[in-house]
């Protein structure tokens, strides 16, 4: 199968945005922004400010079971992670450009080998101290009684996620790269979430050709829509890419 037969030429500059549909296949459940809920709780309860400030015992525990799940050796990369991974590695050393930019706060991109990441919300084993805003390695339960490796106090730790009113992280390597792209492919991503969600739109006014590959049309404009399972479509597509660079 052939995609992307709307590009005149081989591209130089690949971006890709990733969301929660690229890990579903590994076991990592989606943000299901229909009704508003992770994993049964309240979006604003467990992924903003004010919900840390009302209840951090509920936050902490939050991200400690996604963070002990992220860890369980039953959460694996899958087929699409691996084809990104190998994507990238024969495109740059044919000469291309290219940027990952996830979402996701799970880890699996770079186990499946991915190397230029950006984590634009955060990582689920990364801590962040409140007093001085170092990020550390973290994959124990964080809580209250958590030292901080910088302050060595307690209760001066957050998980190292960007909630909702907060700004993502990488944004000017980010812009840079849409502005220089040629090929921009979102895949699994709701497009509900902005930033993110304006970065095709961005892309394609600097002339980029535009992809998503999603179970379902997100009707965000692309000029390129694919459909069906990440860990089936992500290797068509990218493997037909190399093909044809
Ligand atoms: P989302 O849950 O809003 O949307 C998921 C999208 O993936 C949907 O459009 C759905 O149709 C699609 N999808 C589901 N399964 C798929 C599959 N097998 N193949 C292809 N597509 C599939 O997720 P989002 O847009 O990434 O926004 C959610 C926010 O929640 C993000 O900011 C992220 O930080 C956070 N989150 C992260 C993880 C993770 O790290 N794995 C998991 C849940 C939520």
């Amino acid at each position: 199968m052939h995609y992307s037969n709307a590009l005149s030429r081989a591209p130089r500059s690949v971006v890709v945005l990733t969301g929660a549909g690229i890990s579903a296949e590994s076991g990592i459940r989606t943000f299901r922004a229909s009704d508003g809920l992770w994993e049964e709780h309240r979006i604003e309860d467990v992924a903003s400010p004010e919900g840390f400030a009302r209840n951090p015992t509920l936050v902490y525990d939050f991200y400690n079971q996604r963070r002990r799940q992220l860890q369980s050796p039953a959460i694996k990369p899958n087929a699409a992670h691996s084809a990104l991974a190998r994507f990238e590695h024969n495109f740059v050393q044919a000469g291309g450009e290219f940027l990952l930019v996830t979402q996701n706060v799970d880890n699996l991109h770079e186990r499946a080998g991915s190397e230029s990441l950006c984590h634009m919300h955060g990582e689920l084993l990364k801590s962040r101290c409140l007093n001085s805003g170092l990020i550390f390695e973290w994959r124990e339960d964080l809580g209250f009684d958590s030292v901080c490796r910088c302050c060595q106090q307690r209760g001066n730790l957050r998980p190292h996620i960007v909630w909702f009113g907060e700004m993502p992280c990488h944004m000017n390597v980010i812009e840079a790269a849409l502005t220089r792209c040629d090929l921009f492919i979102s895949i699994g991503t709701s497009g509900n979430v902005y930033p993110a969600a304006g970065f095709g739109q961005l892309a394609r006014y600097a002339g980029a050709h535009t992809v998503e590959i999603n179970l379902e049309d997100t009707r965000s404009g692309f000029d390129e829509v694919v459909l069906g399972p990440a860990a089936t479509r992500v290797p068509e597509f990218f493997n037909s890419l190399l093909q044809n660079s």
